[in-house]
């Protein structure tokens, strides 16, 4: 019977209560508003299988594998537009989709709750497009994916490195047709957290139909959390400068527990692709730096490489070093500091409105305000672009000097 010896660990994958065989193991939300495991001991029956599959328990010694790099961008421009960075992924799941495949990921529910789910046409996949800085609840999804791999149908599983591992943990074997897509990750927010900005909003917004965490309103390189109403006219648009979510998550106050001390920040993973953003495409090739999106691709498999074929012929992408593209991922190898206050933050969260929580920790002082209004006028001048790339390579430069 899975016992949290050490609840920090806990990833929240659903690992082991996707292979009990009595399914005697419900994941509950805590306080915190993450889910755990919580075994009924009436039904447990002892058979030790949730504790092998726990993939943080048997954590895999990292070794590493030849790798190939990629930056890419999807040549289709409203889907690039709809995507975090450059649309890798939806290329991807496109070429999965044309295989008669399923595909799986992240989406928001009608009322923007964070699931993954599953879909088998092309005209769905927005619904995974963009990231949801929220940790999704992915349900039942494992058992879903098994037994589409046992009807022997191509299958695309994405989400954050635990819940890739999880996945390959509950699975056990390699299936010929299931491709992998994780994701660099910074650490996932609480639902409970979400669910209090959403409150916020819902009193200053009033209704909305739509809601993307990295838009491109003014540009990939300063991307807002946007709200949209029905006809798809964006009704908020504030980045991290200014919103108050974003900000939370930047300033890692309300990240899972386990994430402060991720044991899959690495570069050798389970997964066939790992993607992440590159706001520095401009090392690699200027005439991609259009400010419209460019994803990070590493490819860990043959199977991988393969896949990557056919799915490129959808995209502009170059091939370059993985070693230096890696190298520019502070956040796959590093896992983020808990913020100082973060007990006081989920203390207040138990009683203060979504309103009053936001204000007391993340207030809109002049000096955010400042900060807002010189990003803004600096895209409307057309100078934020370039002088991100300044500030770019001059950090490359002072680290090279840091390092020799
Ligand atoms: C919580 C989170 C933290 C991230 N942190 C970083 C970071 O620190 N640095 C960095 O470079 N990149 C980070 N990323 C990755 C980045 O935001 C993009 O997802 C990546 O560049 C791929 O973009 P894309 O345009 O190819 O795909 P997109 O169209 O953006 O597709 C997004 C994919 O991510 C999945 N996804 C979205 N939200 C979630 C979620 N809540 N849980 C699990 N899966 C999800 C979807 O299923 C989909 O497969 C993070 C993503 C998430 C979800």
């Amino acid at each position: 019977m899975i016992a949290l010896h050490d609840r920090k660990a806990c990833t929240g994958c659903t690992a082991c209560a996707a292979v009990c065989p009595v399914q005697c193991i419900q994941m509950i939300p805590d306080e915190e508003g993450f889910l755990y495991p919580v075994v009924d001991t009436e039904t447990c029956i002892h058979c030790g299988r949730c504790e092998q599959v726990c993939p943080v328990s048997a954590k895999r010694e990292e070794k590493s594998f030849p790798q190939e790099a990629y930056v890419l961008q999807h040549r289709d421009e409203d889907v690039r537009h709809e995507s975090t960075s450059g649309g890798a992924f939806s290329a991807i799941a496109e070429w999965i989709i044309g295989q008669g495949g399923v595909v799986f990921g992240a989406a928001f529910t009608d009322d923007f709750t964070v699931i993954h789910t599953a879909v088998v046409e092309k005209k769905d996949l927005w619904k995974f497009r963009n990231s949801k800085y929220v940790q999704s609840d992915v349900g039942r999804t494992y058992e879903e994916a098994a037994a589409c791999l046992s009807q022997g149908r191509w299958v695309c599983y994405s989400g954050t490195p635990c819940q890739i591992e999880g996945l390959a943990a509950y699975l056990g074997k390699p299936y010929e047709r299931l491709i992998t897509v994780d994701i660099v990750c910074h650490g996932v927010p609480s639902p409970l957290i979400w669910r209090k900005y959403l409150e916020m909003q819902d009193g200053k917004l009033g209704s909305y139909a739509g809601i993307r965490f990295r838009d491109k309103y003014y540009g990939y390189k300063y991307s807002t959390l946007s709200f949209f109403d029905r006809v798809g006219k964006t009704i908020y648009a504030h980045g991290i400068d200014t919103d108050q979510m974003i900000r939370a998550f930047f300033s890692d106050i309300c990240d899972r527990p386990s994430c402060y001390h991720c044991p899959f920040k690495k570069r050798y993973r389970v997964s066939d692709f790992t993607l992440w953003d590159c706001f520095d495409v401009f090392l690699y090739d200027r005439r991609m730096d259009d400010d419209r999106g460019t994803s990070s691709v590493l490819i860990h498999t043959d199977k991988g490489r393969q896949v990557f074929s056919e799915v490129k012929k959808q995209a502009r992408c170059r091939q370059v070093s993985p070693d230096l593209l890696t190298s520019c991922a502070k956040e796959m190898f590093h896992s983020v500091s808990p913020n100082p206050r973060r007990g006081a933050f989920f203390e207040d969260a138990r009683h203060l409105s979504g309103q009053e929580l936001f204000d007391r920790y993340f207030p809109e002082t002049a000096r955010v305000r400042c900060a807002r209004f010189l990003r803004v006028s600096m895209y409307r001048l057309g100078i934020y672009a370039p002088v991100k790339r300044v500030v770019t390579r001059v950090k490359r430069i002072r680290r090279r000097q840091r390092q020799a």
